[in-house]
């Protein structure tokens, strides 16, 4: 598709600009997509990692069109779809904030921009066990991204944590290359899609531990072992969390209204749907929704708070 300028950049990079999106997942990309045709100019802060938790995803089967599409191929075609309008893309964090007045301020790599109307789109990032051994391991046999490392545990044993999607997912990437898989999972039942659970029992080398608790990863240079909450040990050769993800919202505390969990809580209004406690400020994707949390509906919610950001712009012209 060829370049179409539908959103002039302001001279200076710094601002103001109409829009400032932050996060460069399904929400933040596709909320550009909106507020560029909709002529008004959109900075992306994308994040030195950029493109969100999908990057982190092998093959992708349920976003409409794309089945099988591997994750990072499909955020690689969001970004070129979102700055095709024009939107400016910087792959960096933003780091501070200044709501106090209006263009909002804000601080990466240690500069400042101005923009009208924000779009939180920072999403969620991995929660990790929260026992002994767990983040002095990270790397050394701990980690969150089967896609990412499941080579290095070819012939050996792993563990995944967890029992939604996630933990289906990660077991059957995998399953690939390890002898043996074990899900431990503290309930005795799944709460992860029927057609990803048939898969993983369907998969001789994944086991499962029903109702087990992990309370310590063991290993020094690397992971050796797991203590388990039924006294018993289990050798394995490293551990893979999938129990969730938390919120993005660090910057955003004491500024922006947050639920007991820190994500962003929407304030609706009869104009509104995504508007957040500070006006002109609006939320979309994982960062506030902990319920769907699927990247058609993070995709969904961008579009929202980038038609919000639109009339919200008409209103304050
Ligand atoms: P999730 O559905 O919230 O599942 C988290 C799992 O971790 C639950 O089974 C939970 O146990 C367990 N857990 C939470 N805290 C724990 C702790 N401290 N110790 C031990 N276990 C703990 O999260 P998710 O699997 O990341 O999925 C998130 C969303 O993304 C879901 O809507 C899912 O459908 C979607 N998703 C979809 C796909 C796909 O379609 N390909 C892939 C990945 C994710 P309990 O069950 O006991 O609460």
């Amino acid at each position: 598709m060829d370049q179409q300028i539908f959103a002039p950049k302001p001279n200076d990079l710094n601002g103001p600009w109409d829009v400032a999106i932050i996060g460069s997942g399904p929400s933040g990309l596709t909320s550009s997509i909106y507020t560029t045709r909709g002529a008004a100019s959109t900075i992306i802060f994308g994040g030195e990692k950029w493109g969100g938790q999908l990057m982190l995803t092998s093959n992708v089967d349920n976003f409409p069109s794309q089945p099988g599409i591997l994750g990072p191929e499909l955020m690689g075609k969001m970004r070129e779809h979102a700055v095709i309008f024009g939107a400016e893309f910087l792959e960096r964090t933003v780091s501070e904030i200044d709501l106090s007045s209006n263009p909002f301020k804000l601080m990466a790599n240690g500069q400042w921009f101005m923009a009208k109307t924000l779009i939180i789109a920072t999403g969620a990032e991995t929660t990790w066990l929260d026992v002994p051994g767990c983040m002095e391991l990270i790397g050394r046999g701990v980690s969150s991204c089967a896609p990412c490392d499941a080579p290095f545990f070819k012939d050996k044993k792993v563990a995944v944590v967890g029992g939604g999607d996630s933990a289906m997912e990660e077991a059957l990437v995998l399953a690939k290359y390890a002898t043996e898989v074990i899900i431990i999972h503290r309930r005795d039942s799944f709460r992860a899609s029927q057609a990803m659970q048939k898969k993983v029992f369907d998969n001789s080398k994944i086991k499962v531990l029903w109702n087990t608790e992990i309370t310590k990863i063991n290993g020094n240079e690397k992971v050796e072992s797991l203590d388990l909450n039924n006294g018993s040990n289990l050798v394995v050769d490293g551990i893979f969390m999938a129990i969730g993800h938390t919120p993005s919202t660090e910057i955003f505390k004491d500024k922006v209204e947050l639920d007991e969990k820190g994500f962003v809580k929407k304030i609706k209004t009869e104009k509104y749907g995504m508007a957040t406690s500070v006006p002109g400020i609006f939320v979309a994707g994982d960062v506030h929704d902990h319920e769907y949390k699927q990247a058609i509906t993070a995709a969904g919610f961008g579009c929202m708070a980038a038609m919000e950001v639109l009339k919200y712009l008409e209103e304050i012209k």
